[in-house]
Protein backbone atom coordinates (compact mmCIF):
# COMPACT_ATOMS: atom_id res chain seq x y z
CA UNK A 1 0.00 0.00 0.00
CA UNK A 2 1.26 3.39 -0.70
CA UNK A 3 1.83 5.51 2.38
CA UNK A 4 1.95 9.51 1.96
CA UNK A 5 3.65 12.06 3.78
CA UNK A 6 3.62 16.10 4.03
CA UNK A 7 7.34 16.92 4.33
CA UNK A 8 7.14 20.02 6.77
CA UNK A 9 11.17 20.76 5.76
CA UNK A 10 9.83 24.00 4.37
CA UNK A 11 6.23 25.97 3.60
CA UNK A 12 5.97 24.12 0.50
CA UNK A 13 3.98 21.33 2.39
CA UNK A 14 4.80 18.13 -1.06
CA UNK A 15 2.63 15.35 -0.75
CA UNK A 16 5.10 12.60 -0.64
CA UNK A 17 4.33 9.07 -1.71
CA UNK A 18 5.81 6.00 -0.84
CA UNK A 19 5.04 2.52 -2.86
CA UNK A 20 5.30 -0.81 -1.93
CA UNK A 21 8.90 -1.27 -3.73
CA UNK A 22 10.03 2.15 -1.91
CA UNK A 23 10.71 4.02 -4.87
CA UNK A 24 9.52 8.12 -3.28
CA UNK A 25 7.23 10.63 -5.53
CA UNK A 26 5.44 14.11 -5.07
CA UNK A 27 8.50 15.72 -3.43
CA UNK A 28 9.60 19.00 -5.31
CA UNK A 29 13.64 18.77 -4.07
CA UNK A 30 15.60 15.68 -2.55
CA UNK A 31 15.20 17.47 1.40
CA UNK A 32 11.50 15.57 1.00
CA UNK A 33 13.02 12.34 0.03
CA UNK A 34 15.32 12.51 3.17
CA UNK A 35 12.11 14.23 5.71
CA UNK A 36 10.63 10.69 4.05
CA UNK A 37 13.46 7.84 4.85
CA UNK A 38 13.98 9.62 8.02
CA UNK A 39 10.07 9.32 8.62
CA UNK A 40 10.32 5.36 8.27
CA UNK A 41 13.18 4.66 10.52
CA UNK A 42 13.29 7.27 12.74
CA UNK A 43 11.27 10.23 13.20
CA UNK A 44 12.49 13.24 14.91
CA UNK A 45 10.52 16.57 15.64
CA UNK A 46 11.77 19.98 17.44
CA UNK A 47 10.20 20.09 21.03
CA UNK A 48 8.65 24.18 21.46
CA UNK A 49 7.02 24.60 25.05
CA UNK A 50 7.56 26.63 28.13
CA UNK A 51 8.68 26.16 31.51
CA UNK A 52 7.98 28.38 34.92
CA UNK A 53 9.90 30.65 36.71
CA UNK A 54 10.10 31.92 39.54
CA UNK A 55 9.27 35.69 38.66
CA UNK A 56 5.58 36.58 38.96
CA UNK A 57 5.60 39.07 36.13
CA UNK A 58 7.04 36.15 33.85
CA UNK A 59 5.77 32.99 35.16
CA UNK A 60 6.55 31.35 31.59
CA UNK A 61 9.28 31.47 29.37
CA UNK A 62 9.61 29.61 26.11
CA UNK A 63 12.14 27.45 25.35
CA UNK A 64 12.45 25.05 22.60
CA UNK A 65 15.26 21.43 21.59
CA UNK A 66 18.04 23.18 19.74
CA UNK A 67 17.58 20.04 17.26
CA UNK A 68 14.86 17.73 16.55
CA UNK A 69 15.08 14.50 18.96
CA UNK A 70 13.29 11.21 18.53
CA UNK A 71 9.61 11.57 18.42
CA UNK A 72 9.65 8.26 21.01
CA UNK A 73 11.50 10.16 23.53
CA UNK A 74 9.16 13.62 23.09
CA UNK A 75 7.08 12.90 26.69
CA UNK A 76 10.10 11.68 28.76
CA UNK A 77 11.27 15.10 27.60
CA UNK A 78 8.51 17.05 28.31
CA UNK A 79 8.73 14.99 32.07
CA UNK A 80 11.67 17.05 32.03
CA UNK A 81 11.52 19.97 30.66
CA UNK A 82 8.23 20.64 33.11
CA UNK A 83 9.99 19.59 36.06
CA UNK A 84 12.66 23.22 35.33
CA UNK A 85 11.85 26.13 37.27
CA UNK A 86 13.95 28.98 36.25
CA UNK A 87 15.31 31.17 39.32
CA UNK A 88 17.34 33.80 37.28
CA UNK A 89 17.90 36.06 34.65
CA UNK A 90 18.87 34.55 31.47
CA UNK A 91 19.42 35.45 27.95
CA UNK A 92 18.18 34.46 24.67
CA UNK A 93 20.24 30.50 23.52
CA UNK A 94 21.12 30.01 27.76
CA UNK A 95 21.02 26.46 28.18
CA UNK A 96 17.85 25.53 30.10
CA UNK A 97 18.66 21.31 29.95
CA UNK A 98 21.67 20.40 28.85
CA UNK A 99 21.92 16.66 26.40
CA UNK A 100 18.61 15.85 27.27
CA UNK A 101 17.74 12.19 27.38
CA UNK A 102 21.52 11.57 26.06
CA UNK A 103 20.29 12.82 22.39
CA UNK A 104 23.04 15.02 22.31
CA UNK A 105 20.71 17.81 22.31
CA UNK A 106 20.19 20.91 24.66
CA UNK A 107 16.98 22.32 25.46
CA UNK A 108 17.77 26.03 25.19
CA UNK A 109 15.41 29.38 26.24
CA UNK A 110 13.94 30.98 23.06
CA UNK A 111 12.76 34.40 25.60
CA UNK A 112 14.73 36.50 27.63
CA UNK A 113 14.53 36.41 31.09
CA UNK A 114 15.01 40.03 32.29
CA UNK A 115 13.05 41.46 35.78
CA UNK A 116 12.24 44.91 35.37
CA UNK A 117 14.24 47.45 36.63
CA UNK A 118 12.42 48.11 40.49
CA UNK A 119 12.17 52.06 41.03
S1 LIG B 1 10.07 18.16 -0.75
FE1 LIG B 1 11.42 19.93 -0.81
S2 LIG B 1 10.10 21.53 -1.69
FE2 LIG B 1 8.72 19.93 -0.99
S3 LIG B 1 8.14 20.53 1.11
FE3 LIG B 1 9.93 19.15 1.26
S4 LIG B 1 11.67 20.52 1.35
FE4 LIG B 1 9.96 21.70 0.56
Amino acid sequence: MTKEFICIVCPRGCHVLVDDAGNISGNQCKRGETYVKNEMTNPKRVVTTTVRTVFEEIPRASVKTLEAIPKGLIYQAMDLINQVVITKEMKIGEVVIENILNTGVNVVLTKEIKRKEVK
